[in-house]
C-alpha cells in the first residue's frame, strides 16, 4: 500500500487555502497549515468551518516572516508538497501597506522555499503567482512567455516571488513550479474583492438591508474563475515530473460593469438603480485588463476550467443570500 502523502499549505486559512486542503483530504493526503495567532482566534478557521474540515487538517502556528517558524514546521511535517498560498493578497492594500506587502508576498517567498532547500529539498514547491503581474498588458492575451508589467506594490512583491520560484528550480534543481493564476472567486472571496463585494451587496439590496453599492472603475476587465478549478490546477502542477510556470485562466474576459449585471439580473434587480460609482475606489495605477491563455496547462496536464462566470456569480449570490437572510428577518 502506498504511503499517505503530507502536503503543508501556507494562506490555509485564505480562499484557496480552504478549497485547496478540501481538495487534498478528497485525494487521501495529509494536511497541515500555517496560521497566524491573533486576539481573536474563534474567527480564524471560518473557511475551513464552512467546508466543513477544520476538524481535518493539522494547524501550526508560524507566519511567512519568521523562518524559524518554517523551518520547525517543515522539519515537523517533512512535507511531500508546499503551497505557499501565504500573501498580503489585496492589491488596492499594497499601496496603504507597501512594505508589509514585500515582507510577505515577497520575502516569504524565499523564507518558504530556503527553510525547504536547508531541510526538506526534495519537497515539492508552488508559488502562487499571479496575472497582477502581467499589468500594463504588453500582449491582448497573456501567456507564459508575455513579458510583465507589474502596476502595484502587490505585482511587484508578487513578480520577486515569481522569479525567485524560477531561480531556486534553477540555481538548486528543487521542484517548485510557478502559478501565474488569473482572478478566482468563489463564496469565499474576502469582501474586499469585487465579485463578492458586488454578490454581498447584490444580496444587501434584495433583502432590504441596502439601497445601493459603492464601486470604482467599472469598465476594467477580467478573466474570472472559480477557486475549486483554480486549486485542482494547483495539485496537477505539482504531479508533472517537471517543475514549470503555468497560466491558469479561462480565456474569456469581462468588465466589472457586466459581472455586476449577472449578480443583479439574478435576483430581478436592475443593477442601473443601485450601483454608485465612488471615485475614491479609483486605484492609482489600474490594471485595465486581462484575459489568460491556458493552453500550455491543457496541452501539459489537461486542465480545463468547468464552472462558467455565470454559475460562478450565480453561486455567490445565493450563497450571500442564505448568509444574510436572519438579518433580515
Ligand atoms: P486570501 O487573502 O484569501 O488568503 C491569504 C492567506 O495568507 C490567509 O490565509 C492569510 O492568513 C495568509 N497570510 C497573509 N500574510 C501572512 C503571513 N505573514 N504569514 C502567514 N500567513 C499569512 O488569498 P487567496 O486565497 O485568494 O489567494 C491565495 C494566494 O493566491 C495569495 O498569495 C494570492 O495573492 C494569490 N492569488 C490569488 C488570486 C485570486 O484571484 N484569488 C489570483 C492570483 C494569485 P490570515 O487568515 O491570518 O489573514
Ligand atoms: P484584483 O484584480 O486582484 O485587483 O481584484 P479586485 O477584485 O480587487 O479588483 C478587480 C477590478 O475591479 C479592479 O480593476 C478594480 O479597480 C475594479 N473595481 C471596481 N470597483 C471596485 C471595488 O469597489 N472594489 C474592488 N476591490 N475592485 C473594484
Amino acid at each position: 500500500m502506498s504511503q499517505k502523502k503530507t502536503a503543508f499549505i501556507t494562506g490555509i486559512t485564505g480562499q484557496d487555502g480552504a478549497y485547496l486542503a478540501k481538495f487534498l483530504l478528497g485525494k487521501g493526503y495529509r494536511v497541515g497549515g500555517l496560521v497566524r495567532r491573533t486576539s481573536h482566534s474563534e474567527s480564524m478557521t471560518q473557511r475551513l468551518d464552512w467546508l466543513g474540515i477544520t476538524g481535518d487538517v493539522e494547524l501550526v502556528d508560524g507566519d511567512l516572516g519568521d523562518i524559524s517558524s518554517l523551518a520547525r514546521i517543515v522539519q515537523r511535517l517533512a512535507p511531500d508538497e508546499v503551497y505557499n498560498l501565504a500573501a498580503q493578497s489585496f492589491v488596492a492594500t499594497s499601496w496603504q501597506q507597501p512594505v508589509l506587502t514585500a515582507n510577505s508576498t515577497a520575502v516569504g517567498v524565499v523564507n518558504v522555499l530556503e527553510a525547504l532547500r536547508l531541510g526538506s529539498p526534495k519537497s515539492r514547491f508552488y508559488q502562487a503567482s499571479s496575472s497582477e503581474m502581467y499589468g500594463l498588458i504588453q500582449e491582448p492575451m497573456q501567456s507564459e512567455t508575455t513579458p510583465f508589467y507589474p502596476r502595484s506594490p502587490y505585482a511587484v512583491a508578487k513578480l520577486y516571488g515569481h522569479w525567485i520560484t524560477v531561480n531556486y528550480r534553477e540555481s538548486f534543481g528543487m521542484h517548485a513550479s510557478s502559478g501565474i493564476l488569473f482572478n478566482h472567486e468563489s463564496p469565499l472571496r474576502g469582501i474586499e474583492f469585487v465579485t463578492r463585494k458586488v454578490s454581498d451587496g447584490v444580496a444587501r439590496i434584495k433583502l432590504g438591508l441596502a439601497k445601493e453599492l459603492r464601486l470604482g472603475n467599472i469598465d476594467a476587465k477580467r478573466d474570472w474563475g472559480h477557486a475549486r478549478d483554480y486549486v485542482r490546477a494547483m495539485w496537477m502542477m505539482l504531479q508533472q515530473d517537471q517543475a514549470d510556470d503555468y497560466v491558469i485562466a479561462t480565456g474569456r474576459t469581462t468588465t466589472v460593469r457586466d459581472m455586476c449585471r449577472i449578480a443583479f439580473s439574478h435576483v430581478g434587480l436592475d443593477m442601473d438603480s443601485h450601483v454608485v460609482i465612488d471615485p475614491k475606489l479609483f486605484r492609482p495605477a489600474e490594471v485595465d485588463t486581462l484575459l489568460g491563455n491556458p493552453a500550455k496547462a491543457a496541452a501539459k496536464f489537461g486542465w480545463t476550467p468547468e464552472i462558467s462566470l455565470e454559475e460562478l456569480i450565480t453561486e455567490m449570490v445565493d450563497a450571500d443570500l442564505a448568509r444574510l437572510k436572519p438579518r433580515a428577518s
